[in-house]
């Protein structure tokens, strides 16, 4: 019998990390493996970011913050949420956390009652499904297509919800599809939502900046949602800022109150320096990180383009975030240099075995069609890869 809990046996490693981990045994190898795997900006936090973690060092910021966060940081929160979301909220509806994902982790823990059920888009964000589970919670998928730009219709969510569900959890823009909702399909979900006044909804903004559509849209901006909805934002996307690990919510003061008290018993808070450099960066107007983006969708045209080019992949157009996310059915069934491809996972361990690729299988984020290609990477290394995946595919 293992020592171990069947709480992480029953645990999903997460399947990004893995391939990370994959791609580096093979570099360790030798092998010149190009890793599109991760979700991770490849530029370097900005400048006046980093000088104000180096000042708040030399302040001698050592000390435990508040549990919840500084207050200096927590208003700089209110603000931002005001100025690009037009939500206000006060201190006691705002908590910090050590990243978005201790964030979800929270609003799980404090929400959820074993068996509870927790209606989630697919494709979701890789670990939605797990936190849920930890928090002894029950994923529910709702399959969307291609068809739909992956989207979830009013009508595919009114058939999910039972006298069990709890929560609605999706992301806009979405990891891994790109896709944005905009303020008229939220608010047709929203139609929906008014009539389960038990459901809350978990809105995961996280890239929100990382939109080329424009028009980021809240659930929370509806009077009517409110008062049920968490906001939760961060930094580690739009400020390239993966490894400070900050990450923050606004909601109902209720379920704030409770993250406090949950993650007073975890981590007692957030990290100081970090916390302290975060103030700077939301302070600052985000036109100050608008060369990132342009350049990502620089490198969005770029790798559709040569995708397009690749008989077999099909993609939607991601109107956010930094992945596309090509359906590869028309491979399955196939056998490529003696290998048989018989789903998505055995098409992205073929791409990493035989195009030194490193990809990501959909069945990770609830959708077996697809793979997750992130395009973080240098334009070089974008078209060498897409290169490397043609002529392995032809
Ligand atoms: N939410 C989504 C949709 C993400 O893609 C990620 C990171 O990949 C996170 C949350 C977690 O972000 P953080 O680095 O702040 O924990």
């Amino acid at each position: 019998m293992s020592v171990l809990s069947n709480r992480v046996i029953n645990m999903a490693t997460s399947a990004t990390l893995a391939m990370a981990a994959k791609a580096r045994e093979l570099r360790a190898e030798g092998k010149d493996i190009i890793g599109l795997s991760l979700g991770e900006p490849d530029f370097n936090t900005p400048d006046f970011i980093k000088d104000a973690a180096i000042q708040a060092i030399n302040d001698n910021y050592n000390s435990y913050s508040p549990v919840d966060g500084y207050v200096e940081l927590k208003n700089a929160i209110i603000t931002k949420f005001k100025r690009d979301n037009n939500l206000t909220y006060d201190l006691s509806q705002i908590v910090v956390s050590t990243g978005a994902k201790q964030s979800l982790a929270n609003v799980a823990l404090v929400v959820l009652n074993p068996g509870d059920e927790v209606i989630l888009p697919c494709p979701y964000w890789v670990s939605y499904s797990d936190i849920v589970k930890i928090a002894e919670g029950v994923p529910v998928e709702v399959k969307t297509s291609i068809d739909t730009d992956f989207k979830m219709t009013p009508e595919q969510l009114e058939a999910a919800i039972t006298p069990k569900t709890k929560m609605l959890w999706y992301s806009s823009p979405c990891n891994p599809s790109g896709s944005v909702y905009s303020k008229e399909e939220l608010r047709a979900l929203a139609d929906v939502l008014v009539k389960y006044p038990q459901i809350t909804v978990v809105s995961d903004e996280i890239y929100e900046h990382i939109n080329y559509v424009g028009g980021h849209a809240s659930m929370a901006q509806f009077p009517d949602m409110y008062d049920r909805t968490v906001t939760v934002n961060g930094v580690s996307k739009a400020f390239a800022m993966t490894g400070w690990r900050i990450g923050y919510i606004g909601g109902p003061t209720e379920i704030a109150r409770a993250c406090n008290k949950m993650q007073g018993q975890i981590t007692s808070g957030a990290n100081c320096i970090a916390q302290r450099a975060v103030i700077t960066a939301l302070e600052a107007n985000p036109s100050k990180v608008q060369y990132m983006i342009d350049e990502f969708k620089n490198r969005r045209t770029l790798i559709l383009n040569l995708l397009n080019d690749i008989d077999g992949f099909v993609c939607n157009n991601p109107d956010g975030a930094f992945y596309v996310f090509p359906e590869v059915t028309a491979f399955f069934g196939k056998t490529l240099n003696g290998v048989t491809i018989k789903n998505a996972s055995d098409f992205a361990m073929y791409l990493l075995e035989h195009a030194n690729v490193a990809t990501v299988t959909g069945e990770a984020f609830g959708n077996p069609n697809c793979i997750r290609i992130s395009y973080a990477a240098s334009k070089e290394q974008i078209t060498e890869a897409i290169k490397r995946i043609k002529d392995a595919v032809s």
